[in-house]
């Protein structure tokens, strides 16, 4: 099959080094010349593990390749994909579609024969309709028919989830447009992926519920985390004790300071302003929502708590700035909303990520940026992990505590347990862990048999 894919971010890359991989010939486009030119160099814009080998891979194999020409591209496709940015709307909190209808007039313009058009940006439903609409009116005549095949990948992890998706979801409107999606996911569909074909409407809202859904279990769980410190119980006992009961299952069960990044915070607001607009009120997402809002905030308000009330001339390291391991992604990520909240509560910030410094140079210009971990924690009076980073989990507490002024360690991500921290002299204050010291020591309930 002959792809192009439109807009080569993060699952617009992905994607089409994906389905190159698979023996497809693709063009990604994209209207950032310099991101083009890069790509074009073997450079990859994005932190992705994997992502640059299996680009050269296929680069040099001569199926995939890279221009902000669309007319280079879609005249010879079978199927277009349209991957560009569905951000919050300023102002309202709507789905921005424009990039999306910008990009399906363009399309349009470029194209011949029959050709597929295919939404992965994530869209609400009834935008599928709308870009038919659109399409037919800018070019009568036109053979097209336009699906929807929502992505479900995850940054950090995104290859993976690509080449071995839990299901694939297809919304289609007719019968060439399910051959050219099985022509394209073949690879899979022999792995015996599931595959769900369905009209456009429930596969564009397959993703909203899929992502307001899994957003739930993350509020859900942060509740109970403040339950959990108010009672004396253990959010990560409390948690494990739920996933272990398959109706529920273990993921997304992670008390945190709250979910980030380029989808959740978008797609649950979409989502409401979709129901809204159908008079359907979404009660539980609304909540979500707000909770969500709150908990990002109330995370400065521990971190100052656990500061003895003022973090005014106090030093605090920062460990972790992304939304989640894995990526270079900032987007709405807590640390945008604490790391401000401790400076205008008068504190300094020296701050280490592994990928996100780049990015985070831009939103947050000023905090003090140090080359490790270790750098950021001498004669501080606390020491924040707010990312869990693979390379946070094993820090060297010993030399940690000495470099700092006051060995105070507030985990967001519940990386750590008291023992080891408190080992090496440090207090430590995790997310929902309400169980006092001495409650901890009593040796576990002999269970008596018979
Ligand atoms: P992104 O911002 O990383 O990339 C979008 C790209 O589209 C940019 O490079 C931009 O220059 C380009 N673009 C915009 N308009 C264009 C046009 N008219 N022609 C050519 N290029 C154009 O976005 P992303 O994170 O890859 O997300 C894309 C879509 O996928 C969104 O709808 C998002 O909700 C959805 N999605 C994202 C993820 C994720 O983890 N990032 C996962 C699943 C779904």
């Amino acid at each position: 099959m002959r792809v192009t894919i439109v807009g080569t971010g993060y699952v617009g890359l992905v994607s089409g080094a994906c389905f190159s991989e698979f023996g497809h010939e693709v063009i990604c486009v994209d209207r950032d010349a310099a991101k083009v030119e890069r790509l074009c160099a073997g450079e990859i814009p994005i932190y992705e593990p994997g992502l640059e080998e299996l680009v050269d891979r296929n680069m040099a194999a001569g199926r995939l390749s890279f221009t902000t020409d669309l007319a280079e591209a879609v005249p010879d496709s079978d199927a277009v994909f349209i991957a560009v940015g569905t951000p919050s709307r300023r102002g309202d909190g709507h789905a921005d579609l424009s990039y999306v209808y910008a990009a399906a007039d363009e399309i349009a313009d470029h194209m011949k024969d029959f050709t597929v058009i295919v939404t992965k940006s994530t869209v609400p439903v009834g935008t599928g309709s709308e870009i038919e609409r659109r399409l037919r009116a800018r070019r009568p005549g036109l053979d097209l028919e336009v699906a929807s095949n929502p992505e479900f990948l995850r940054e950090g992890a995104a290859i993976q989830d690509f080449m071995r998706p839990d299901r694939i979801v297809a919304g289609i409107k007719g019968e060439r447009s399910k051959a050219v999606m099985q022509a394209l996911y073949r690879p899979l569909f022999l792995n015996e992926t599931p595959v769900l074909f369905t009209t456009r409407e429930s596969a564009e809202l397959i993703k909203y519920a899929s992502n307001a859904f899994l957003a739930t279990k993350i509020s859900f769980i942060n509740e109970m985390a403040d339950l959990c410190e108010k009672v004396g119980a253990e959010v990560q006992d409390v948690a494990r004790g739920m996933g272990l009961d398959q109706r529920i299952g273990p993921k997304f069960l992670h008390a945190g300071p709250g979910y980030g990044g380029s989808c959740f915070p978008k797609d649950t607001l979409a989502l409401l302003h979709t129901g809204a607009d159908h008079d359907v009120p979404l009660r539980i997402v609304d909540a979500v929502v707000t909770v969500n809002d709150k908990r990002k905030a109330a995370m400065v308000d521990k971190i100052i708590g656990a500061c003895g009330g003022s973090v005014r001339d106090k030093k605090i390291a920062v460990l972790g700035l992304t939304f989640k391991p894995n990526t270079d992604d900032m987007r709405e990520s807590p640390a945008l909303v604490i790391v401000p909240g401790l400076l205008n509560a008068g504190a300094t910030i020296a701050a280490y990520d592994p990928e996100g410094m780049a990015e985070a140079r831009t939103l947050l210009p000023d905090i003090g940026y140090c080359t490790d971990a270790y750098a950021t924690m001498g004669g501080a009076d606390a020491l924040v992990i707010i990312t869990e980073w693979n390379q946070f989990r094993a820090l060297d507490l010993d030399r940690a505590a000495q470099l700092m002024k006051t060995p105070l360690l507030i985990d967001l991500r519940n990386i750590y347990g008291r023992g080891a921290p408190e080992k090496s002299g440090f207090t430590y204050i995790g997310v929902g862990r309400g169980m006092t010291k001495p409650e901890r020591a009593q040796p576990a309930l002999k269970v008596v048999k018979g």
